[in-house]
């Protein structure tokens, strides 16, 4: 009876002895590592070869490394999520399943995929049975993809604000590939491509010469980084020939690496708005009833040559006052007085050159200032124009006569500014009328 039961005994303990084998043998090849460590005290007991070679140390120095703890095994930036997850997770379950990071023997860090379960020791101990994968390249892949999906969404976005602003452009070159796409319309009805845009200086067959210098510096401002502004420029239109105004908004976009990709543009034609401003600034300069320079117009006219202008040159000016101008208005009436004064403004208009500045100063009185002249032509057309005005006008039986007085100062003998020529040259205005009118007098000392 012995006998058996002793035979029995060693079958058990033989089989006991291949079961723990097994069990060993399983546990060293599983993917990944096996940790064993008590509940409460978290004092680490069974570890497996497979855990010792995520960390790639021995069994002595894991022990030493993490003192023995789970809880030191666990990142100290980690320990209290740890904490928490396993607490939370086991008010429920006797399994719990978390990542967190390891601190490793050589400093790296390692991510571990911990599933875990409780058991109950034969002492009645509650203790944890682990088992641990190393998901740090997981982890790192997952990062990477996190990072590629935010920027793919920064992409998108930059993308979109890209396209919205296309939306209402008529311009849209990519700096790459040196195209620029206009929404102007070719004959088959698609948007016009040029292609090598810069290499081909493209700019300057449509941009007006005068502002091919700005819109060139302003193009290449744009491709040296982010810019955004508008500018006013004169373009060839379609297939015309003819020069339109356009004001254009502009931007540069760059791309992650600070590269200009895409300068785009929505321009407006201004050309109406241009003429409209023109013909208002026109209209401000010039009196209502000749159509003369007004007395502002002529003086800054004047001083802005003077400004610019050779200093060795002869300039006239003179200053033009109509004769007994007051008997016209008195005998004829204030309706036939203006015909006059549009007649004796005609009159100088047409002694004088274009580019000589003519103005009616106010009332009866005019001035002429001649560029670049001589004094003998100056008083030829003065002496000139003493006799287109001398005339009688008759209305209704009755007849008055009129004439005009010239005062003739020079640049640069009788004075360098506006002020002192037009001072010069009223004295000699009123000189001439001192002689009896109906003459010229020069400036004298
Ligand atoms: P003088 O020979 O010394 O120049 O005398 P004048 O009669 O021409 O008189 P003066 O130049 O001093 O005055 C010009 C007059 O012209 C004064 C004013 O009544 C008149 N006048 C001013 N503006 C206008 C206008 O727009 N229309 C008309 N009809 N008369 C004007
Ligand atoms: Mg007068």
């Amino acid at each position: 009876m012995a006998d058996t039961e002793n035979e029995n005994l060693k079958s058990l303990e033989a089989e006991l002895k291949s079961t723990k084998q097994m069990l060993s043998m399983l546990l060293d090849n599983i993917p990944g590592g096996v940790m064993e460590y008590d509940a409460e005290s978290e004092k680490i007991g069974y570890v497996s070869e497979g855990l010792l070679n995520i960390f790639g140390c021995s069994e002595k120095s894991f022990r030493e490394h993490f003192f023995n703890s789970f809880e030191l095994f666990v990142y100290k930036y980690d320990r209290t999520m740890v904490r928490e997850q396993i607490e939370n997770q086991t008010m429920f379950f006797d399994s719990v399943e978390l990542t967190y990071r390891v601190r490793g023997l050589t400093d790296d860090i390692v991510w571990v995929y911990h599933k875990g379960r409780l058991y109950t020791d034969n002492e009645g101990k509650k203790r944890f049975l682990v088992v641990l994968n190393d998901v740090t390249n997981e982890k790192l892949i997952q990062a990477e993809l996190q990072r590629n999906t935010e920027q793919l969404f920064m992409e998108t976005e930059r993308l979109k604000l890209i396209e919205e602003a296309v939306d209402n452009t008529e311009y849209d070159y990519n700096a790459i590939s040196d195209i620029m796409e206009t929404s102007e319309k070719d004959r088959e009805g698609r948007r016009r491509v040029i292609r090598h845009f810069l290499a081909n200086k493209r700019l300057g067959d449509v941009i007006h010469p005068d502002d091919l210098d700005t819109c060139s510096a302003l193009f290449e401002e744009c491709l040296k980084g982010a810019r955004k502004g508008t500018v006013e420029y004169r373009i060839k239109s379609g297939d015309s020939r003819d020069y339109v105004w356009f004001r254009m908004s502009y931007a540069s976009f760059t791309d992650k690496q600070e590269r200009v990709i895409r300068v785009i543009g929505s321009a407006k034609d201004i050309t109406e708005e241009k003429k409209r401003t023109r013909e208002l600034v026109e209209k401000a300069l010039r009196d209502g009833m000749t159509g003369l320079l007004n007395k502002t117009a002529m003086q800054s006219g004047i001083e802005k040559f003077l400004a610019e202008g050779d200093v060795n040159s002869c300039h006239a000016m003179m200053m033009i006052d109509t004769d007994n101008f007051k008997n016209v208005n008195d005998t004829l009436g204030h309706d036939f007085g203006d015909r006059v004064i549009k007649f004796v403004a005609g009159c100088i208009r047409e002694t004088f050159r274009e580019s000589d500045y003519v103005g009616r100063m106010g009332g009866d009185e005019f001035m002429v200032f001649m560029r670049n002249t001589t004094r003998n032509i100056a008083e030829e057309r003065a002496k000139k124009l003493n006799k287109a005005i001398k005339r009688d006008f008759t209305d209704r039986g009755k007849t008055v006569g009129i004439s005009c007085s010239i005062g003739i100062s020079y640049f640069a003998r009788d004075g360098v500014d506006y002020e002192s020529l037009f001072k010069a040259a009223d004295k000699a205005l009123y000189e001439a009328k001192e002689a009896g009118k109906n003459c010229y007098r020069i400036y004298r000392y």
